[in-house]
């Protein structure tokens, strides 16, 4: 399977998949850049992936049936866009051309939320970013720290493929959150690097977000230490809590972000 990243809105990732000439979309937010790249490729849709109900991932949905006719819409079962044909939950599978996926129920971001995985690669959508996660607005702490151990058991080498191009703002949260971490600080310098080429950091290996991702290493010295001192409890869903609202405010600081 051959995978194309295409970039949407302001920062949002449409994930193409490509075997021969039949194509497969993941979370379209936007029609017309998928209609586009179809043409340029010479390829022909056959099913759409959903991971949450988010406009900026399911707004193109309706556009593209209209253009290209009836095809399979898969999504969470639980979710409340209703143009999901083909429901999915934890433990089904997928199969396109025979490249299987497996669903894996990540709520947190949203309650809807699924991610589409195998040894390969990973679609985890708002759940799981580049050296970061989603915020919480329809799920618990509790259920955003289960998701990301959850995702955090895929093999090293399996790549990342996320919803949003955030790996700037998270790269240097990271570097807060655990200063002393050299990997960390790689990690950062080739993110700086690739923002000024104008060059994606996504997709990444899930290996490189085990060593850097603060949201995966919570429940680990010395991140766990710092979130103890912070105020947490003892428990995954305050050390996560902690830590999501760390960077929560962080965020609303403007800081974080790329000078312009
Ligand atoms: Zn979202």
């Amino acid at each position: 399977m051959q995978i194309h990243g295409l970039r949407a809105l302001d920062d949002n990732y449409i994930w193409l998949l490509q075997h021969d000439k039949t194509a497969w979309v993941v979370d379209p937010g936007d029609a017309t850049v998928v209609l586009t790249a179809l043409e340029n490729l010479g390829l022909h849709l056959h099913g759409i992936l959903i991971t949450h109900h988010h406009y900026d991932h399911t707004q193109g949905v309706t556009d593209l049936l209209d253009h290209l006719g009836p095809m399979p819409v898969y999504g969470p079962v639980n979710s409340r866009f209703d143009a999901i044909d083909q429901p999915l939950k934890e433990g089904d599978r997928l199969a396109l051309e025979g490249w299987i996926l497996n669903v894996l129920q990540t709520p947190g971001h949203t309650l809807d939320h699924i991610s589409f995985v195998n040894s390969q690669a990973a679609f985890t959508g708002d759940t799981l970013f580049t050296a970061g996660c989603g915020r919480l607005f329809e799920g618990t702490a509790e259920q955003m720290a289960a998701s990301l151990k959850k995702l955090r058991t895929l093999p090293d080498d399996t790549l990342v493929y996320c919803g949003h191009e955030y790996t700037w703002a998270n790269i240097h949260f990271a570097a807060r959150a655990e200063p002393d971490n050299p990997d960390i600080l790689t990690r950062m310098a080739q993110t700086i690097a690739n923002y000024k080429q104008g060059q994606p950091c996504v997709p990444a290996p899930m290996g490189l977000e085990k060593a850097t991702n603060p949201f995966l290493r919570f429940d680990h010295a010395p991140l766990r230490q710092t979130l103890l001192e912070r105020g947490a409890e003892e428990t995954d869903a305050s050390l996560f809590a902690t830590l999501r609202a760390w960077k929560d405010n962080l965020d609303a600081t403007g800081e974080l972000e790329p000078k312009r």
